[in-house]
């Protein structure tokens, strides 16, 4: 770990998998860090100076949270896969509205430097995303709005909420809007599993030769940012000063049937395809446009989709190999840093 710069930070949802990310990052950055959560990182100790468990649609744990740090990052959600969001509008939306506007009044209450909130790509209406060859979204494609059901509503209400707080209190806030991250320790079954985790298991999982089960017809296009790539970019939007919403993405678009022949290369498992057209899919196309992000920061994410789940698969095949559910072969190459980029 780094020296200790004497700077703070709070990483509200340090027990998720950005969360628990951003700290291993921020500790390489000689900052001294809190986590809170409900619950720890799933797969390894967090290595978070401090870990409160606490639950934070409680304001008091807010309050508690907040104390005597200057930054907060703010990754708190109840949250999964489309599967997740698209079931449980009701408890979701209310969960995160309690989260996000105690948390925001605690931190304008004990007056804290600055201030992170990790929107989302579901804020972006619907009507933009009806075709696979969908344009890149911009920053404000977002109003007039037509957001996701539940998830996507409650995030664009907070976008909303911290623009007051700034307004109102001159709280120094940052709004990112993250697009579809993955990689290692990342949740890859029991429900809240995104795309490119439940497809690593499912290849993962299958006998060669045999068929996995796609949601849709996998013609729904995507792009997919890698880990690494986003916590540097959460350290740099803190760092930029900049407070209007700003997406967080690559631009690299693939439909899922190409995600899934990505996984079969890299496991070298060719397998066969079951559509699911009753599962849900969400939008039908979803592209981040990054020329905002390139302007303001002077950069964007740099790990292709190939090089990250070059990473990735071997992760979730190892949990999995550990439990006796994987099946050969058992994937060649990198286990930890990914070695193709996008851009050098
Ligand atoms: P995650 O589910 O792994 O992490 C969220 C964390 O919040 C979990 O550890 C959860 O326990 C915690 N949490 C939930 N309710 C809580 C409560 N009441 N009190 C305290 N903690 C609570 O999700 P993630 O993928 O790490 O996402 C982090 C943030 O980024 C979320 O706000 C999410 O909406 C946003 N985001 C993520 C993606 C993505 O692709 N992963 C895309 C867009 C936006």
């Amino acid at each position: 770990m780094a020296k200790e710069n004497g700077k703070r930070a709070l990483v509200a949802g340090a027990g998720g998998f950005i969360g628990h990310h951003l700290v291993k990052h921020l500790k390489t950055k000689g900052i001294w860090v809190r986590g809170v959560d409900v619950k720890k990182p799933e797969f390894e100790p967090s290595p978070a100076d401090e870990f409160l468990a606490a639950d934070l649609r409680e304001y008091a744990n807010c309050r508690q949270a907040v104390q005597g740090v200057e930054d907060v990052y703010q990754l708190a959600a109840d949250m999964g896969g489309i599967g997740y969001i698209t079931s449980n509008f009701a408890s979701l939306t209310r969960n995160n509205v309690l989260i996000n506007s105690n948390l925001l009044e605690a931190a304008r209450e004990v007056g804290v430097a600055r201030y992170l909130y990790a929107s989302s790509a579901c804020i972006y209406p619907g009507h933009l995303q009806k075709s696979e060859d969908v344009a890149p979204l911009k920053e404000k494609d977002a109003i007039p709005a037509d957001p996701e059901p539940g998830y996507g509503w409650e995030k664009l209400f907070t976008e909303q909420l911290v623009q007051y707080y700034r307004d109102d209190y001159e709280l120094d806030t940052r709004i990112v809007r993250l697009h579809n991250v993955y990689g290692p320790q990342a949740t890859y079954e029991g429900g809240r599993e995104k795309a490119p985790a439940a497809i690593c298991r499912k290849v993962a999982e299958a006998e060669a030769e045999s068929a996995i089960e796609v949601w849709g017809d996998g013609e729904q296009t995507r792009s997919f940012c890698y880990v690494d790539d986003c916590v540097e970019g959460l350290s740099r939007l803190m760092d930029s000063g900049f407070p209007e919403p700003l997406n967080l993405g690559t631009d690299e678009l693939v439909s899922v049937n190409q995600l899934v022949d990505m996984v079969c290369e890299i496991a070298r498992k060719p397998l066969k395809r079951e559509y699911d057209l009753t599962k849900p899919q969400g939008v039908r196309g979803r592209n981040s446009d990054n020329s905002l992000l390139r302007k303001v920061l002077r950069w964007e994410p740099k790990i292709s989709l190939r090089g990250g789940l070059g990473v990735t698969y071997p992760w979730i095949w190892d949990r999995l190999n550990e439990r006796g559910r994987a099946k050969p072969p058992a994937p060649v190459g990198v286990r930890r840093e990914p070695s193709v980029r996008v851009r050098a």
